[in-house]
């Protein structure tokens, strides 16, 4: 039988659930992430235009969702692919928030990106592929905003902690974890969600944990049931790709939903949400 481990102890590292600050809460901009609320991310993988920004920032609002999301510098897998608008996003980014309210995640990929985006974005996303950069890690918890961390697709769930730890390290505790798929034999799916992560995970730290069912699945017919499957695990929030028109989409229109169908999403989180709460 493979050998698999369960000692993995987390007792003497920052982010361990035994060590948890007193009052601990991730605080965006009013919106408190600490085991109560369950918070929803969406907006597309990538920002493309000031119609598509402000559009699906405006549609995700209105069917509920908390934080808005769109990178604006995307780690794509081959160099041909639309790479994202870069700093010239910036200032469309900020319109979003300026016109919608809604607080604002960006993924930065290094010391670089890091510097520019920090200054105005409401949580700095460390994708995937990051999860390992240390220097990375490091600027980010010498910086104040709140980080989420993505799980790399071949990262145990030690190396995860540990990668957050780097963070916490620094100082900055404001981090949430996000599993968004992980690499297997399985090839039905772009990754394979690994949902025991989730009550895995809470045993072993306080930091919020996130699921990111568009990046794990890779086809948007999945999305709906997984993220109802990650809210009844016990995440404290999803991450997931709406676009304008999922058709034209620049970067991962397939596993985007849209307007229509991210409403519907958000009516049946509530359901499990209220069920939760009330087991009665
Ligand atoms: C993303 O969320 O934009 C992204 C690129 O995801 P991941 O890092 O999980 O691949
Ligand atoms: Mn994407």
């Amino acid at each position: 039988m493979r050998k698999y481990s369960t000692k993995f102890k987390t007792k003497n590292l920052l982010i361990g659930l035994d060590n948890k600050p007193k009052n601990f809460v991730i605080d965006i901009n009013g919106i408190k992430i600490a085991g109560k609320n369950f918070i929803v991310i969406a907006g597309p993988c990538a920002a493309e235009s000031k119609n598509q920004l402000l559009s699906t920032a405006r549609a995700v609002k209105k069917s509920g969702a908390n934080v808005f999301r769109a990178g604006l510098f995307k780690p794509r897998t081959s160099p041909y692919n639309f790479g994202g608008l870069g700093e010239k996003g910036l200032e469309l980014l900020k319109l979003v928030k300026e016109q919608t309210g809604l607080p604002i995640i960006t993924e930065a990929m290094s010391l670089e990106q890091l510097n520019l985006v920090s200054d105005f974005a409401d949580i700095i996303q460390i994708g995937s592929r990051n999860m390992y950069n240390y220097p990375l890690l490091i600027a980010a918890g010498k910086q104040k905003k709140p980080v989420l961390l993505k799980r790399g697709f071949s990262a145990t769930i030690e190396e995860l902690l540990l990668a957050a730890e780097y963070i916490a390290s620094q100082g900055n505790k404001k981090i949430i974890l996000c599993e968004r798929g992980i690499r297997t034999f399985a090839d039905y799916t772009r990754n394979t969600l690994d949902l025991s992560a989730v009550p895995i995970l809470k045993k072993l730290t306080y930091l919020p944990v996130i699921v990111d069912p568009s990046h794990a699945t890779g086809q948007r017919e999945l999305i709906e049931p997984l993220s109802l499957a990650g809210a009844a695990c016990g995440a404290d929030g999803l991450m997931v790709e709406v676009h304008n028109c999922p058709e034209k989409a620049l970067s991962d229109g397939q596993q985007s939903l849209s307007f229509k169908e991210f409403k519907r999403l958000m009516k049946k989180i509530k359901k499990i949400i209220k069920a939760l709460k009330n087991p009665k």
